[in-house]
């Protein structure tokens, strides 16, 4: 395990996840565009990406950035007027930002590929939500040689402080350490999930707690908030179970979760009880599906995906 604290690396992500929340919270309420998989994006999104890679690359300037946005949809003419809402706006949290420094920072995050130190940003993980004024992320984290050695997740609708960890050395809120619950299969567990069914099978979620007899409420919330919820013991388990329809998981979507919850004294594999394996670029393209938990209940939650023959490969 290393022992490095990574000290520097939290505070440039804190400071970074702190502009960037404020300059979300600024932008709320303006029209999404559509992207090329027809999934939306905000010109939060662009802005937050704008911010974070702007500081990642000042502090650690040979460091590669695979983030989920790039500026190419934000540059044609048809969206002209939300560019310039954007500026208005980016000029506020970063006085003299021109809209040219605006979109070359978005692209600092466009690394695709694998190396052995790099970051990852999602500038808004659960956009969906965002535009419902539910629960949304900022995610980021360092990856080093194929392993989360840091992460942040900004959830405004959570709390206003970020949620960081680093290997080794734990995961907090503020100076708060996070700590999972010990709570056993048959002390009901709570689920959290997905509010959006084109995300995770619901069904097949219903079908592993009957398997476990698990009875309680579902926590439903969009983005990686999911993993603080277990992460702070509000929760025990986060499913994401596949629909089958070949999608990949994307990392800037689990990173940072990941290493928060692990520090925390949870585990999180996929479906199949395999580790994320973060080596392959910007897909988790050796792993079906998430799930994750407090650890105690582990398990029993992969087994009974087993048994129900849920992705068992
Ligand atoms: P959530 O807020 O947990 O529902 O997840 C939000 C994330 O789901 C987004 O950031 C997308 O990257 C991701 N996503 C988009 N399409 C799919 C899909 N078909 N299956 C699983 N996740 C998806
Ligand atoms: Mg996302």
């Amino acid at each position: 395990m290393s022992n490095k604290t990574y000290a520097a690396e939290i505070e440039i992500a804190t400071m970074a996840l702190a502009e960037a929340t404020l300059l979300c919270h600024s932008v709320q309420g303006h029209d999404a565009m559509i992207k090329g998989d027809l999934s939306p994006v905000t010109i939060a999104d662009f802005g937050s990406q704008a911010v974070v890679c702007r500081m990642l690359r000042e502090a650690f300037p040979d460091d590669p950035i695979i983030a989920e946005e790039d500026s190419a949809l934000l540059q044609s003419s048809e969206q002209a007027e939300l560019r310039q809402i954007l500026g208005t706006h980016l000029e506020m949290v970063r006085p003299g930002a021109s809209l040219s420094d605006a979109m070359k920072w978005i692209d600092y995050g466009n690394a695709k590929t694998y190396s052995d130190r790099f970051w990852t940003l999602d500038p808004i993980d659960g956009t969906k939500g965002f535009l419902r004024g539910g629960h949304y992320a900022i995610a980021l984290a360092l990856i080093e040689d194929g392993e989360v050695v840091v992460c942040g997740l900004a959830c405004p609708k959570l709390s206003d402080q970020v949620f960081f960890a680093s290997r080794g050395n734990g995961a907090y809120h503020g100076d708060q350490l996070l700590q999972v619950t010990q709570t056993h299969i048959s002390g009901e567990p709570r689920i959290c999930q997905s509010i959006e069914s084109g995300h995770t099978s619901l069904k097949d979620i219903h079908r592993v707690a009957d398997y476990l007899e698990i009875n309680t409420a579902r926590v439903e919330l969009d983005s990686q908030a999911k993993y603080v919820v277990v992460a702070r013991g509000h929760a025990e388990i986060y499913m994401r179970l596949p629909l089958g329809n070949g999608y990949i998981e994307r990392i800037w979507d689990h990173a940072a979760g990941a290493l928060l919850l692990s520090e925390a004294g949870g585990k999180v594999t996929d479906c199949g009880g395999r580790l994320l394996d973060l080596s392959c670029g910007m897909g988790l393209e050796k792993n079906v599906g998430i799930i994750a938990t407090n650890g105690v209940v582990h398990d029993q939650v992969i087994e009974a995906l087993e048994s129900l023959d849920i992705y068992p490969e």
